[in-house]
């Protein structure tokens, strides 16, 4: 059999709840990626970058709905507030530090240097960002990107993976995630 590297994931979710649930699964396979590659690994050494998340969307397009289903397979208990006004929402999981940004409101990229994205970068483990668009220029290139479309009824969801952790991650998605169109 022929190895097979799954750069990018396409699928089509239905209503709010199968967001949430997708959400749940792609934490699955963060984790599952994240113990690979820190296994032996003494804390002290672990000096990676969070893996950088980019949600792309419309207003309305569920992305933060996304982000929620994510935050809560990764152990979040509670609320998930949209970090619309506060550009950044900080979770302290069992990964590590998580956090999840909304750049909608930023008027200047550069205001990123003041809020010290760079520092939330090194110190977290996971980083997810809504309208990462608006952070052009500062913003560094992203591991993985969710691009989210408004159907009739439901959200096309398009996965592309573009570092080996995030390749990584979408090859066990894949496996986990076989019919998940027909599936539920
Ligand atoms: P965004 O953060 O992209 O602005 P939200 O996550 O706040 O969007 O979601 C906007 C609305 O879309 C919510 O009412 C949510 O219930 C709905 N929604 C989320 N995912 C889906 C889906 N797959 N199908 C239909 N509606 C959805
Ligand atoms: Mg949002």
């Amino acid at each position: 059999m022929t190895e097979r590297e799954t750069q990018s994931i396409t699928l089509e979710l239905i209503d709010e709840a199968a967001m949430l649930q997708f959400g749940n699964r792609i934490a699955a396979a963060i984790s599952w990626a994240l113990d690979q590659t820190l296994e032996n690994v003494p804390p002290e050494k672990i000096v990676e970058p969070a893996l950088l998340i980019a949600l792309q969307g419309d207003l309305g397009a569920g992305k933060t709905t996304l982000s929620r289903g994510l935050l809560i397979g990764l152990g979040h208990v509670g609320a998930v507030k949209s970090p619309t006004y506060t550009l950044v929402e900080p979770y302290e999981l069992e990964m590590g530090q998580v956090c999840h940004f909304d750049f909608y409101r930023l008027q200047d990229p550069e205001e990123l240097e003041y809020m010290g994205f760079r520092d939330y970068l090194v110190e977290s483990r996971l980083c997810l960002v809504e309208w990462p668009e608006r952070g052009a220029g500062f913003l560094p290139e992203a591991d993985m990107l969710i691009e989210i479309v408004q159907l009739h009824e439901g959200r096309k969801l398009t996965l592309s993976g573009q570092s080996e952790q995030a390749k990584k991650i979408l090859s066990q998605l894949n496996r986990e995630t076989t019919g998940v169109n027909s599936a539920d």
